[in-house]
């Protein structure tokens, strides 16, 4: 009888045989949703140069001194200046420029006065007459202007190594003209279906088979988190297949093994035998339902983690095991689930285990409360369908009544930056 060890000290065991992988430089789109592995400075100032914030016209701030709608400034229009062009025009006291919102504010000129304030009007319908406008309201020196450098000064550190790259550091990538970056490489993770019921999809369902539904299960859960799945299909219950189709996929160079199925107790001991026979594995009870039975070891220096076979129970035990060991290989540090604290609508009951009892969490006046999606068995995978949420029934708490708080991990928030 294998021995009943808890979560942690399975996810401690597991998380302590990965490192994050060595960087590859990729296209800055493909960075997205991974971890940068270079410093990135600026060689520039952004914006590069001093512009307008606003369409108006560029003067001297000095003057407007005392202007109001019942008391006009007068200046004399020099030019008109549109974002993407330059003027060699100086603006003199007395003077201004008509600019656009990103126009490079011209020399001589030290704030803007928005059209609303002057007799151009809102729309630049208004009256503008013999190249004079009339400006309406005082403006400070710098009014509307952005300086050069106000964003990112030139050779200030933007995004040390090791930051997680949004949509929005693409954004400061592209304006720092980086085509390319960096980045953690995606682990590839073998995935490896066990059983002689099984037929794959494309099979028509005889007498005593199921379809696959793990493999597919799994290799989503692997894309969403960040990994390139390699999909090795099925193994049959023989010791020859079994071992042929783990060599074949060691052979594609994965940095992660996964199995479902043929773990559990009692199991026909045939993908254990040879899980044993290729590598060092130790094949556990863990503390949870559903998930218990779960191997882990190296495989000619491969990691290789055995999921149980139930479709409920290869997703959670994923979600708990194989998840942070990609997000670790990828150079994340956040490898725990979002979690939401969580008000019960319903009693609920446990058989003393760790339960991940599939639930839907709904938001009510900043408050989050939870139902579970009915019948629990690991063999129901729409129970997985109805639910955005595992909630956590603690192992030892064989009752938790209806009003009282537990903790949720949200399954459809899939990043890890909470
Ligand atoms: P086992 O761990 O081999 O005892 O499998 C537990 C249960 O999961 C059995 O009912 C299997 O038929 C089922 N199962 C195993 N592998 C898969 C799979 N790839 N897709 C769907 N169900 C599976
Ligand atoms: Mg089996």
């Amino acid at each position: 009888m294998p021995t009943m060890i808890s979560v942690e000290e399975a996810l401690e065991h597991i998380l302590s045989h990965f490192q994050p992988l060595e960087p590859e430089r990729v296209e800055i789109l493909d960075a997205l949703d991974r971890v940068l592995a270079e410093d990135i400075h600026s060689d520039m100032d952004i914006p590069p140069f001093n512009n307008s914030a606003m369409d108006g016209y560029a003067l001297r701030a000095a003057d407007t001194a005392g202007a109001s709608r019942e008391g006009p400034v007068t200046l004399r229009v020099l030019a008109d200046l549109a974002a993407g062009h330059t003027t060699d025009v100086v603006v003199e006291p007395g003077t201004a420029v008509r600019i656009m919102t990103g126009a490079p504010v011209p020399a001589g000129a030290d704030a803007v006065v928005r059209f609303e304030e002057t007799s151009e009007g809102l729309n630049g319908l208004g009256k503008r007459i013999n190249g004079l406008v009339e400006v309406y309201k005082e403006v400070s020196v710098g009014e509307n202007i952005r300086l050069a450098g106000e964003d990112i000064r030139q050779g200030e550190l933007v995004l040390p190594r090791g930051t997680l790259i949004r949509p929005q550091e693409i954004g400061v990538l592209a304006s720092l003209g980086r085509q390319e970056v960096w980045v953690i490489r995606r682990p590839r993770v073998a995935i490896l279906a066990t059983g002689d019921e099984l037929v794959d999809i494309s099979e028509p369902v005889a007498p005593g088979k199921i379809r696959n539904s793990n493999e597919y299960s799994t290799a989503a859960l692997v894309r969403r988190y960040g990994g390139v799945p390699i999909r090795l299909g099925i193994a049959r219950d023989t010791p020859e297949d079994l071992t042929a189709k783990i060599r074949a996929g060691l052979a594609q160079k994965v940095d992660l093994f996964l199995t479902s199925a043929g773990v559990s107790v009692g199991e026909y001991d045939v993908v254990k035998d040879v899980l044993a026979a290729e590598g060092e594995i130790r094949f556990w009870q863990v503390c949870m339902k559903p998930g218990k039975p779960l191997a882990f070891g190296v495989i000619q220096g491969v990691p290789l983690l055995g999921l149980p076979g139930n479709p409920v129970s290869v997703m959670v035990s994923f979600e708990e095991f194989a998840r942070p060991a990609i997000l670790k290989m990828l150079g994340k540090t956040k490898l725990a689930k979002p979690t939401v604290r969580v008000i019960l609508e319903e009693e609920v009951t446990n058989s003393g285990r760790r339960h991940f009892m599939r639930a839907w969490v709904t938001k009510r006046d900043g408050r989050y409360y939870a139902r579970t999606t009915g019948a629990q068995g690991s063999g129901i995978l729409t129970s997985m369908v109805r639910a955005n949420a595992l909630v956590i029934v603690p192992e030892g708490e064989v009752r938790v009544q209806a009003g009282e708080t537990l903790e949720a991990q949200m399954l459809d928030w899939p990043e890890e930056v909470f």
